[in-house]
């Protein structure tokens, strides 16, 4: 789950990081307010799940409380990246004498947490990362361990951070780490991490994303949550308990159980197509959830074929068939289908869907064969 910029740097302050005073408006008229009580200079960010809202126009410094007025009706009224301004952060001004990275992030090839800092801040990390590799720092974290002291000096002298500010960095790290480990996140990242004129660190921005997983034991957390913001089918998906991300394809993949719908993904690669999607409906899948699925696939319009590709073991391929048959006469597609049933009740299963049109394959590697030659057709 990813978190708001003002939601992320609430969680920030509360590890005893610095940010800048400000609150979250969902009108030009509470803009302005906000601005009145904060007075002086103040920004107004458009409050957007995706990055680069800098270069997008949807970050705009305000003098007055009239213009963050002004600037807020211009923000609300834009799309970022597709996505309508329904929120706009009103912060203080700083006055920024330096821009920095850090954050951390799951390392999985070393199994461990990786701080990662850099003298080149504000813009994103990946560009610094194609460009200039050698200006981010990384140091891994033992999980058990901790970040330790000597740790967070060595990231403040990869980055030549002058010494004066060696003290506040540490407790920013550390802050930062608490934070990381605490909300169970897979990022915690504060881009810009600004030194300010005033001779002080502040974390102008923050991003987190929290692992849905974990989230059971996070209610607070799973409450910050933005359906608004979310892919519709991503959310509908969460509903019905099913794991479900989108991919680029045009070959709809339903299939239970993860490790098969990633073979099955591959497979399909594997022949010359493109998954549009991993989904998993799951062990032991009812009816209403393979509806549910199927409708999620159809409403991705560049999908050009479905492959269904299920593995009877708690899971009944009646069930799933019956699940199918429920689908097609509600949502009435009109793009190819191919089924492999194999497992319990396949037999039954099939049987169900003689006269449902689908394309049936005995093997995987007939079925992804089939599909991508359906979607190509
Ligand atoms: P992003 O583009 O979505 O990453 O948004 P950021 O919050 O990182 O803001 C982008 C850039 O705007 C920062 O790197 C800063 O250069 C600038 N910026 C943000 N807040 C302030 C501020 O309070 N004062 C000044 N002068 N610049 C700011
Ligand atoms: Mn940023």
């Amino acid at each position: 789950m990813k978190l708001h910029e003002y939601q992320s740097k609430q969680i920030f302050a509360k590890y005893g990081i610095p940010i800048p005073k400000g609150r979250v408006a969902a009108t030009a008229t509470e803009a302005r307010q906000i601005a009145e009580e904060l007075g002086g200079r103040v920004v107004v960010k458009s409050q957007v799940l995706v990055g680069g809202r800098g270069k997008a126009g949807g970050i705009r410094l305000a003098r007055s409380a009239k213009e963050a007025e002004e600037v807020a009706t211009q923000i609300l009224s834009m799309e970022i990246k597709g996505l309508p301004v329904r929120k706009v952060l009103v912060d203080s001004a700083a006055n920024i004498e330096q821009e920095i990275y850090l954050g951390i992030t799951n390392d999985r090839a070393a199994r461990r947490p990786v701080f990662m800092a850099s003298a080149a801040g504000g813009v994103e990390i990946e560009e610094v990362a194609r460009t200039n590799p050698e200006k981010i720092i990384k140091v891994h974290i033992d999980p058990l361990l901790g970040l330790r002291d000597y740790q967070a000096r060595d990231i403040a002298i990869g980055i030549d951070l002058p010494k004066e500010y060696w003290k506040q960095f540490g407790d920013i790290c550390r802050g930062l780490w608490r934070a990381y480990m605490e909300c169970d996140a897979t990022l915690a990242e504060i881009n810009p991490l600004v030194i300010l004129k005033e001779k002080s660190l502040m974390a102008l921005d923050g991003k987190m994303l929290v692992d849905d997983n974990a989230l059971f034991r996070h209610p607070d957390l799973a409450e910050m949550r933005d359906v608004d913001e979310e892919d519709v089918a991503e959310t509908e998906a969460r509903k019905y308990g099913l794991s479900f991300i989108k991919l680029d394809g045009n070959i709809g993949c339903m299939v239970n159980g993860a490790g098969l719908a990633m073979t099955t993904m591959d497979i399909v690669k594997l022949f010359g197509g493109e998954p549009a999607n991993f989904l998993d409906i799951g062990g032991g899948a009812g009816a209403d959830k393979v509806a549910a699925a199927m409708r999620i696939i159809l409403s991705d319009k560049n999908v050009k074929a479905i492959l269904f590709n299920v593995f009877g073991g708690i899971t009944r391929c009646d069930e799933v068939a019956k699940g199918i048959l429920v689908a097609l006469k509600e949502v009435k597609p009109t793009i190819p289908m191919v089924v492999r049933l194999v497992g319990t009740n396949a037999e039954e299963g099939r049987k169900l869907l003689a006269d449902a049109h689908m394309i049936t394959a005995e093997t995987l590697a007939d079925a992804a064969k089939k599909s991508v030659a359906a979607a190509k057709a």
